[in-house]
């Protein structure tokens, strides 16, 4: 039995949904190799990856609406779906990723990976096995980035917000109750108070209310930061 098996593995008869990348450019003995490489990590043995890993909620962090956004934006749907696999599984290696996510080809998987590693999403260890030149990798999510992107973009949405209230303190504006057209008091005086859209006619805008939305709005993103910096903390 076991010599049939060895057989079977020699002409690279692997089980269905196997990796086979490396059909017909190595030897068989490299492609029974492969097979081993591939099977799942049963412990992490790359030690150092879990001593610098934050034990931090990524789960927590995923939360924020603005935190799939970004790493879509990224990564694609297929880049998002890597990203929460790891959030959800930790260090894996990539076959073995792979596998999981149904993906056939180890250079696909690669290519998605290195999208979200270009921008630090996510990172690797690499190790190498037995005396071959090649080396295993394995992969997990990085937060750090994230945390930085987001907590940048909500800081830069406040700079712009606390802007135009300024200008909304001094300005008047006016606004077409039909189309929603919003007019400076400039325009809407050339235009005799119509709307050159569809010719209805504008009403003033009430400043408070539009200060209060925007005071709102701040106050959600400063909550959102907050939120941000309890990741921080936990180190
Ligand atoms: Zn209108």
């Amino acid at each position: 039995m076991a010599k049939k098996t060895k057989r079977r593995r020699a002409k690279g008869m692997g089980k269905k949904g196997q990796i086979k990348r490396t059909a017909g450019r190595k030897s068989a003995g490299a492609r029974a190799k492969a097979r081993r490489r591939a099977a799942p990590p049963k412990t992490i043995t790359v030690a150092s990856v879990n001593q610098n890993r934050r034990t931090i909620d990524l789960k927590g962090l995923l939360l924020l609406e603005e935190a799939e956004k970004y790493v879509y934006e990224v990564g694609g749907e297929s880049g998002l779906k890597i990203f929460k696999y790891l959030v959800e599984k930790g260090v894996v290696e990539e076959s073995h990723m792979a596998r999981e996510l149904g993906v056939e080809k180890l250079n696909t998987i690669r290519k998605e990976l290195y999208k979200l590693f270009s921008r630090g999403l996510v990172a690797y260890v690499r190790k190498k096995r037995g005396k071959k030149a090649w080396y295993t990798y394995y992969w997990f999510a990085n937060p750090d980035i994230l945390i930085a992107a987001l907590k940048q973009e909500y800081q830069d949405e406040i700079e712009q917000i606390k802007k135009a209230i300024d200008l909304n303190k001094v300005e008047e504006y006016y606004i077409c109750p039909v189309c929603n057209r919003v007019y400076d008091a400039k325009t809407a005086l050339e235009n005799d108070f119509k709307c050159s859209n569809c010719g209805n006619i504008l009403t003033h805008i009430d400043t408070e209310k539009v200060l209060e939305s925007k005071q709102e709005r701040i106050r959600e993103l400063e909550k959102k930061i907050a939120y941000l910096n309890t990741f921080i903390k936990k180190k």
